[in-house]
């Protein structure tokens, strides 16, 4: 009979080899990057980000700074141009459109969400869509519904390439999406549905205005759940060996922690970690995967612009 304490061991073991750990295929990607950098630099070109931030949202500013952070790490370069939330749209817009012929520069991205009284698609439009790293424009988001993508949203990519890391067979399977924004829930439904080797899959897609969703989550291989509500799916919503994929970041008051807050996902791990076969913890999950898309997306870009 297992003793408590090598009971405690056992869980604690099958849990680790459950996780499908973002960070682990977040630095296989940079690695492979490395010499795709490498060559860029001998060439003279090193790949660089323009991060557009307007207003003084402290989780924005947050981003913009880990994502430079990030890119300089990786031997490439990141520029922040700031705008005040009383500044006139068209001023961003005159930047953009400098950005768009600047040949030092090969992505662009505008940090969201924007103040309210800016207009996101007249924003977003006005990126040339050969350095729309976010993959946010139109014409990229029509490319990747046709099935042939040239920049793919970065969190649901990133989500693909962890499924591949890990082997994980979408053919066939029934996937249930729950969130259906334009940066995460409608792009993955798009690449799980097409005939990808990561795709094929039977994909549905749920929201707010869902009937009965546990009905949808019991039926699914494969969950990707990317809605904003803390611990929203609990474990008698999934069924037993399936693949719950949690994009959620939410931050929540702990006074026990160390900053008075801790970070969790959509997904009640507690509950579904012995029920999924496989699950992406928070952090450590999808969110170290959609920096290192951005790099990806950017160093595509300094390739393509320059062959
Ligand atoms: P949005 O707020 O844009 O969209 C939320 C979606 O969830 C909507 O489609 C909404 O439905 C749906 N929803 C809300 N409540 C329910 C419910 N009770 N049942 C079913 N569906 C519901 O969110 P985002 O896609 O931008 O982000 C989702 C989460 O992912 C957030 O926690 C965010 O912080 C995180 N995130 C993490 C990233 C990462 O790098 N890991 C990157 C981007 C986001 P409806 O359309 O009907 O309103």
């Amino acid at each position: 009979m297992l003793t408590n304490k090598s009971f405690l061991l056992k869980t604690e073991m099958n849990q680790k080899s459950n996780l499908l750990l973002g960070k682990i295929v977040s630095s296989d990607i940079t690695q492979k990057l490395s010499s795709s950098i490498k060559d860029l630099k001998n060439k003279n070109i090193i790949p660089k980000l323009a991060a557009i931030l307007v207003g003084d949202n402290p989780a924005s500013k947050i981003y913009i700074k880990n994502k430079s952070k990030f890119f300089v790490k990786n031997g490439c370069e990141s520029e922040t141009f700031n705008f005040s939330s009383d500044s006139n749209q068209s001023e961003i817009i005159s930047c953009i459109k400098q950005l768009n012929n600047d040949d030092s520069i090969h992505g662009i991205l505008v940090q969201l969400p924007l103040p309210k009284s800016f207009d996101d698609s007249i924003i977003l439009e006005t990126i040339t869509p050969k350095k729309d790293v976010d993959g946010f424009h139109p014409y990229n988001v029509g490319k990747l519904f046709s099935g042939n993508p040239q920049f793919i949203p970065c969190t649901p990519h990133g989500i693909i390439k962890i499924l591949d890391y890990y082997k994980i067979n979408t053919s066939g399977k029934n996937c249930v999406v729950i969130g259906r924004s334009n940066i995460v829930g409608k792009p993955m439904f798009a690449l799980l549905s097409q005939k990808f080797e990561t795709g094929n899959a039977t994909v549905t897609m749920c929201h707010s205005r869902t009937n009965n969703l546990r009905h949808h989550t019991l039926n699914a291989d494969i969950v990707v759940c990317a809605i904003g509500i803390p611990n929203f799916l609990k474990g008698n919503m999934i069924k037993k060996g399936s693949v719950i994929i949690d994009v959620g970041i939410n931050r929540i008051v702990e006074n026990s922690a160390k900053k008075s807050y801790k970070i969790v996902g959509d997904v009640d791990f507690e509950s579904v970690i012995n029920i999924a076969s496989h699950l992406t913890p928070v952090p450590g999950g999808v969110g170290p995967m959609t920096i290192a898309m951005l790099l990806y997306n950017t160093v595509s870009s300094a390739k393509l612009n320059n062959t």
